[in-house]
Parts: structure tokens; sequence; C-alpha cells
């Protein structure tokens, strides 16, 4: 659930919860104390009475009592001096905790309840006269509240007499203080209770994923990038918190990992260079030896040696470009100059501007095409040139101890695009380096120890190059027949149509 609605719902428990259950606890007490009540006192409520108007229902207790004391009162007043007859109904009003006060000529002559009336004696009013609330009977507060029902008479004697009906309001108080005190205990039972379930499940939402969140910054800043949050990826703020989180941490890992291996690249292209240069160093400073010492004695000789020098400072100049030329395209610095290429015209200038260097290594190379004349693509005639010299490089370097070389360069017409292919009979490549000529500073094990120079850098030049291109570069082979490097270039009405993007 997401956050936000999830303490939407969690204003609405808290809310509703407590008031549920409160109101439920509520209305069982209440419905038992009312109950309790109607048997104990023997009076008719509706129930919320009890509550709102607990002294009514005290007053309508005894009213029945009083009534019939009021009747006797006026027919038989002789009736209040019987002591006996008086402790009679006294104990039937005991039971509705009230009791019977009897007054003549000032004086009590009947006291139902010594104790109570003790604590109350001068403040019960005279009310007989009034005309009273609640059926009859008056409120006294006070320390110790209670309610009083009266009503003159004559005696026989024609002495005044009263009589007074006393309701003890604590007892009353008492059970309803005691009800509020169960209703408080279960108020404060259930808000715990929903604070509790909320608490639990705000933590499962919140606390937990974010407690996850810490373990994994802090697994990151001690550097184990590979503590994954998979686990705490869930559907709310937080959980997308953790997606992103993670998301992160893999990028970073991905990044270190390049790094590393970038490092180690640059450490071994550093080792190999140092091997790569310093052969063509050895072969030129030992013939440059040769001629100094006089060893070259004859003029043919020492042509040799100079031609020598020449071609192993030639491959040095090579190497020194590459790896040059490599940063710059790492770097993303080399300007392309598109232009619209004439294929067919381009790839045959290229032949012959190769043959004559390969004819003296004893390497034919030839041209097939099957593209229309007109053909052109967009291209940088600059870099698709590095990228032939490089193939065609790399099938020269690689043609083994063959008889004669032979490169067959190839065009066809694939649809939108235009495909060469360089194809050789050299020494071929391994399946299992295949997939990675193409990576920088690869070098097949076998060339490694072969006494090529070379960078591993050039298969790396010619994909970027081609890419940049919008084409593709792969290469298939058979070790001992012979490889056939492929790419494509697309022709100008497509590229121009769709709008490649090519910069340029
Ligand atoms: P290098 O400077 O080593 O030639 P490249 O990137 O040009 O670097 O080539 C990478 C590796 O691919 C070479 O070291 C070699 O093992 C292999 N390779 C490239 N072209 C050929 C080929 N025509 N025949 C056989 N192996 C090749």
């Amino acid at each position: 659930m997401k956050l936000r609605n999830r303490l939407f719902a969690a204003f609405f428990i808290i809310i509703l919860l407590p008031c549920s259950m409160i109101g439920t606890i509520g209305s069982v007490i209440l419905t038992q104390q009312v109950r309790s009540m109607e048997e104990t006192y023997r009076v008719d409520t509706d129930g919320w009475e009890v509550v709102t108007e607990p002294v009514q229902i005290l007053n309508r207790m005894t009213k029945a009592s009083f009534n019939e004391l009021s009747a006797m009162a006026q027919q038989e007043p002789e009736f209040f001096r019987n002591t006996e007859r008086m402790t009679a109904v006294n104990a039937g009003l005991l039971e509705s905790y009230s009791y019977l006060l009897v007054e003549k000529n000032n004086e009590m002559i009947f006291v139902g309840n010594q104790f109570h009336y003790g604590s109350i004696k001068r403040k019960v009013p005279d009310v007989g006269d009034f005309e009273v609330a609640y059926d009859g009977g008056v409120y006294v507060g006070g320390d110790v509240p209670f309610l009083v029902k009266q009503q003159n008479f004559s005696f026989a004697d024609g002495e005044p007499g009263s009589f007074y009906i006393i309701t003890d309001v604590n007892a009353m108080v008492l059970r309803l203080k005691s009800a509020a005190n169960i209703v408080i205990f279960g108020s404060i039972i259930t808000i715990v209770f929903t604070a509790g379930i909320l608490v639990a499940w705000l933590y499962q939402g919140i606390l937990k994923p974010l407690n996850a969140l810490k373990k994994a910054t802090r697994q990151i800043q001690e550097g184990n990038l590979d503590y994954s949050l998979k686990d705490s990826i869930s559907e709310d703020e937080i959980g997308q918190l953790c997606a992103d989180f993670e998301e992160m941490r893999v990028h970073l890992k991905n990044e270190i990992e390049v790094r590393i291996q970038y490092e180690q690249d640059l450490k071994e292209l550093i080792s190999n260079i140092s091997h790569d240069i310093k052969t063509p160093l050895t072969a030129i400073k030992g013939y440059a030896e040769g001629l100094l010492d006089g060893v070259a004695d004859t003029p043919e000789r020492r042509e040799k040696y100079l031609r020598t020098i020449f071609a192993k400072a030639s491959d040095m100049t090579t190497l020194v470009d590459e790896l040059s030329f490599y940063t710059k395209i790492d770097t993303n610095n080399i300007p392309y100059h598109f232009e619209k290429v004439k294929v067919n015209d381009y790839f045959r200038d290229c032949i012959e501007d190769n043959s004559p260097e390969l004819e003296i290594v004893n390497v034919e190379l030839s041209f097939e095409t099957d593209v229309p004349e007109e053909v052109q693509v967009l291209g940088d005639r600059e870099q698709l040139r590095r990228v032939m010299s490089n193939l065609i490089g790399n099938a020269v370097k690689y043609r083994g101890d063959k008889e004669k070389g032979i490169i067959k360069i190839r065009l066809k017409e694939e649809g939108s695009t235009v495909r060469v292919e360089v194809e050789d009979n050299g020494i071929g490549i391994a399946e299992s380096a295949l997939p990675y000529v193409f990576e920088r500073f690869y070098r097949a094990d076998a060339s490694r120890n072969s006494k090529q120079g070379g960078s591993g850098l050039g298969l790396a030049i010619a994909k970027r190059i081609i890419e940049e291109h919008g084409g593709s570069i792969w290469a298939e082979s058979k070790e001992g027949e012979g490889t056939t490097f492929s790419f494509t270039l697309k022709k100008i009405e497509l590229a121009e149509k769709k709008g490649t993007g090519l910069n340029g």
C-alpha cells in the first residue's frame, strides 16, 4: 500500500477503531448497569436516563411509597405514630437506599436510618409546601448528597406533622462511578490496542524498509556493493526509494567493475606496449650498431639495414598513432566529417592504395561487387579508410605461413544497407576467442605470443567507427582456414529519409 494511503488509513483507524470499541464497551456496560438498577430499584428507565438524569430515577424509586404514605396521612394520620408499622414501611424503603423520618410538632418521632440522618440532620429542608421538581423530590447537594420528599399533615390531636422520605444519592453515584471507571479503563485498553496495531503496521510499512535501507547504505559505505535490497522493494514510496537505491547500487557496482577492468586493461596495455616498443627498438638498435660497427660492409647490406630500421620505426609510429587515436575515440573526441560516398569507387580506390604494399609481401588483394555504381553511403572517408587498413593489416599480419596470402574484398547490397566483407586465408581465430576480438586490448593468445606487433586496439577502433556510422561489424572464422570480417553501412536514401542523426 502506498505510504500516503497508509497514513490516510492510519488516520481513520485512529478515529474509528477506538470510537467503535469504546461505544461497544460503553453500551454493554450501560445495558448491564441499567438492567441491574432496574432490578435493584424496581424502576423503569429508557436506558440513557441512568447517565443523563440519575436523580430523576432515584426520585422515581420511592414514588409509589410516597404516594401511599401521603394517602395514609390524609386518611389515618395516627398510623405515623405506630412505630412497628413505621419500621415495616421503613424496611421496604431501605431496599431502595431510602428511609423514613416522621416529625410531630417539630420533633422527630421516627428516624429510619440513624447513621445517615446523623450526617444530614441540619440540612433537611422544609419542602413540604413547595412546588417541587422530580416527582416531588428535592435534591440537596454537599458532601452527603440526598433527595428528600416531604408531606405535611395534621395528627388527630391537631398537632402539625410531617413525614420525609430521604434517599441516599451516593449509593447511585458510586454505582455510576464504577461503571464510568470500567468505561475509562476499557477506553485506555482500546487506545493502547489501536496504537499498538498502528505502530506495528507503520513499522512494517516504514521503519522496516528504512532499516533495510540504512543497513544497505552502511554496507555500501563499507565497500560491500553486493548487498542487495531486492527483498525490500514494495509498491509504496519507500519501496520505490529502495528500488532506486538498488538501481544505484547495481550501477555503482558496474561502474566500479568497469573501472577495475579498465585499470587492469591499462596495466596490461602498458606492459604490452613496453613489450611491443621494446622489440622494434632492440632491432633498430641492433641494426644501427651493425651500421656503426661496419658489420654492414656492402652497399646492399647497408641498404637492407636501413630499410629494416625504417620498417621498425614505422611499426612504432603506427602503434603510437593507434594509441593516441584510441584515447580520442574513448573520450568521444573524434570529429566525424560525414559526406556522400560512392561505395564502389571508394573501396576500389582503397584497394588500389593498398595493393602495391601487399604485393611486396606476396599477398593478393581482389575486389568484387554486386552493388550498383550509383549507390552511396553517408560516411567519413578518413575513418572508413582506417577501418579498412586495420582489417587488411590484420589479414596480412595474421596470414600465417601460407605460401600466398589472399584477401578478398566483397561489396553486397542488402536491402537498405551495403555489406562489406574482408576475407582472408590466414590463421583464423579460435571459436573461444571470436566473441572478444572487438574488445579493446584483446589479443588472441596465439597472436600474443607471436612475433607480430599489435595493441589489441585495431578492431575496437573499427567497431566504434562503424557503430558511429549506424552500422554493425562482426567476424566469422575457421581456425587454420581464414577469417571473414563483415560490416554494414546504411545506404544514403534511407539514411536521409529516416534521418539517422549522424553528425557531420
Ligand atoms: P592487434 O593489434 O592485436 O591486431 P586487433 O584489435 O586488430 O589487435 O585484433 C585483435 C585480435 O584479433 C588480434 O590480436 C588477433 O588475435 C585477432 N585477429 C584480428 N584479425 C585477425 C585475422 N584477420 N586473422 C586472425 N586473427 C585475427
